[in-house]
């Protein structure tokens, strides 16, 4: 009798197992149903240096919808990365169904750099730069490697999130219907409902090319998979509040998604919120914030004061119009262009 090769009778079997019953693998991490694995994807040298991406996979042995968690896009928004430390510790792999990526900390550059809004290395957003270029600088080959090994994978994703370094914010969420797909927008706007935050704001703004998606959330939802983009937590702090609620967040989109059993109570009294706008810096020199996170102001009324180094005004900063203080830049530091706060106007009942 003919000997048969163990590893080539091993290549068949696998090759016939059904899709959900083989190995995810992610850059390092990988997970069979059932199981959680957790690894980097590389994210190797080009222009400038290399970098890597903390992921966990976790898979239940049902199978179901994907979703991406993501945090850490702006390295110092970091409530959102300690509480997908604790999705991942309190998951419970029995009761899921389908597969849960948590991307820990997209921007480690950013977030071990402690840098605000761009990356230390090559000074870009990374939430500016997607879907990415292979060839790119590191923010640009981060995005890549995201939307190729993350957001491609997802059914759903949501992009958590917070007030970055500078920033007091109240918690809220974006809700970006494109008016391109009716399912992602309305399907998205039914996670914006889950997350929990009571104020929403729409933003129709986001560009409608794919290859030029811009943002990370933007980049899921043009190819048809319902994304957000969460704001919970403030000035780069992982305060307990603001964890816990990061936290509630991804486990409440888990049961609306019936990727987790249990009931998913909507917001009660959701606040739609449109037009929000960012009120940007006239100069450069020292900011003096007027107002605090959640504070609601009349049209009008003074949100901050801009000084020279020497302490003589420069410009007060008003309300364009009356509105919710959805976060204020609340740290002295201020160039010209970059936003001092910004304020929400309720919108028409949706
Ligand atoms: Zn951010």
């Amino acid at each position: 009798m003919r000997l048969v090769c163990p590893l080539l009778l091993l290549a068949a079997v696998t090759s016939i197992l059904p899709a959900q019953q083989q190995v995810l693998r992610i850059g390092s991490a990988a997970a069979r149903p059932g199981e959680m694995g957790s690894g980097f994807i590389d994210v190797p040298a080009g222009v400038d240096s290399a970098t890597r991406i903390p992921i966990t996979i976790a898979r239940g042995r049902e199978s179901g919808p994907t979703l991406a968690l993501i945090a850490g896009t702006h390295g110092s928004e970091v409530a959102p990365i300690i509480a997908l430390q604790r999705v991942r510790r309190d998951l419970d792999l029995t009761q899921l169904r389908g597969t849960l990526i948590l991307v820990h900390v997209a921007n480690l550059p950013s977030f071990l750099g402690r840098t605000i809004y761009y990356s230390p290395v090559d000074h870009k957003n990374l939430n500016r730069v997607y879907p990415g270029k292979a060839d790119g600088t590191v923010s640009e080959r981060i995005a890549y490697a995201i939307t190729r090994e993350v957001i491609e994978r997802a059914d759903y994703l949501v992009d958590m999130h917070a007030g970055d370094g500078n920033e007091s914010l109240r918690p809220y969420t974006y809700w970006s219907p494109l008016g391109l797909n009716a399912r992602a927008d309305s399907i998205a706007r039914a996670m914006a409902l889950a997350w929990g935050s009571e104020q929403i704001v729409i933003d129709t703004a986001r560009p409608h090319d794919p290859q030029a998606s811009v943002y990370t959330q933007n980049t899921a939802q043009l190819r048809g998979k319902p994304a957000l983009t969460t704001e919970t937590g403030y000035l780069g702090m992982p305060a307990e509040e603001m964890v816990q609620r990061n936290v509630e967040g991804a486990f409440r989109v888990l049961r609306f998604l019936r990727m987790l059993p249990g009931p998913v109570p909507p917001v009660e009294h959701p606040v739609w919120v449109d037009p929000a706008v960012v009120l940007r810096s006239p100069g450069t020199g020292i900011w003096y914030p007027r107002v605090e996170r959640g504070q609601f102001v009349q049209k009008g009324a003074v949100v901050g004061a801009l000084t020279d180094f020497f302490g003589t005004e420069l410009a007060q900063i008003r309300a364009p119009f009356a509105g919710v203080v959805m976060y204020v830049v609340a740290t002295p530091a201020m160039s010209a262009g970059e936003p001092l706060g910004m304020i929400g106007h309720p919108a028409e009942e949706r």
